[in-house]
């Protein structure tokens, strides 16, 4: 892995939706084969953290419109920087709206910031991660569900996305029942067969899950998944725990189409 420290460009990236993200670390620990910024050469194997970000953010503040909604995530490196509570601080004095992802225990950390009563917060997790489903699947717990489970206690405003879906591999429906109250948002696997996600879940999924592989090799030429396709019909009047949408703009991106980020 490896680490970049940098001085901040743009602190603020805003995408096609208009979300404004605050830029503090980029680049992920995790691989997982479906993602979409492995077409990124500079994500995979990098982490880079702004290290200029607070001083900008206290510089730049003043010229956005108070109670915006903010995006900013959690990484690898938040024990050493304090990053992200930094400029939590310094969104929250001003009033901002915040939509923090986070993946990492350091959010425990934070939970005077986040649970405040008059802090305008929400968390979302990611779950699907292999190594936690496949510890969730075996024992019906993981420490990701201890986290979000511990957040809802604390009356954060939190949800969960299993984005994508993956079939035989993630029970949406179990992993709801094991976070009682908390919304559970999905997504349909993209496995298109010309893309490079596409390809490398193919290869996970033969070497890892070879009894599903047929299945994959299905839903990647017909882009079609009955298992979502169930969940989809079942939840997609809202009323229930799981919810048919991403609590952010998600893009298809073609093959070989970088997100910039
Ligand atoms: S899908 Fe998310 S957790 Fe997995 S490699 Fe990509 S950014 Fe990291």
């Amino acid at each position: 892995m490896i680490i970049c420290e940098e001085k901040s460009k743009d602190i603020f990236r805003i995408n096609k939706a208009g979300e404004r993200h605050l830029n503090i670390y980029k680049g992920c620990v995790d691989v997982c084969p479906f993602c979409y910024w492995q077409a990124d050469p500079s994500w995979l194997g990098h982490l880079y953290v702004y290290t200029d970000v607070v001083e900008r953010l206290e510089e730049e503040i003043s010229t956005v419109p108070e109670k915006s909604v903010i995006r900013l995530s959690y990484g690898p490196l938040e024990g050493k920087w304090k990053l992200v509570r930094k400029c939590m601080e310094i969104l929250l004095a001003h009033n901002m709206a915040l939509v923090i992802s986070s993946d990492y225990d350091d959010i425990l950390n934070d939970l005077d910031l986040i649970a405040a009563p008059e802090a305008d917060v929400k968390v979302i997790m990611e779950f699907t991660k292999f190594k936690q489903v496949e510890q969730f699947n075996k024992t019906g717990n993981s420490h990701y569900f201890e986290v979000a489970n511990e957040l809802k206690k604390h009356d954060v405003d939190i949800c969960v996305t299993v984005s994508p879906v993956l079939p035989g591999i993630t029970d949406v429906e179990r992993m709801a029942e094991a976070l009682p109250g908390i919304p559970v948002h999905i997504s349909l696997l993209d496995v298109r067969p010309d893309t490079i996600w596409g390809k490398k879940t193919l290869e996970y999924v033969e070497k890892n899950y070879p009894e599903l592989f047929p299945m994959y090799t299905t839903i990647s030429q017909t882009g079609y998944d009955p298992y979502f396709d169930s969940l989809y019909k079942k939840y997609e009047d809202g009323k229930g725990q799981i919810k048919t949408f991403l609590p952010f703009y998600d893009h298809r991106p073609e093959d070989g189409e970088v997100i910039k980020r």
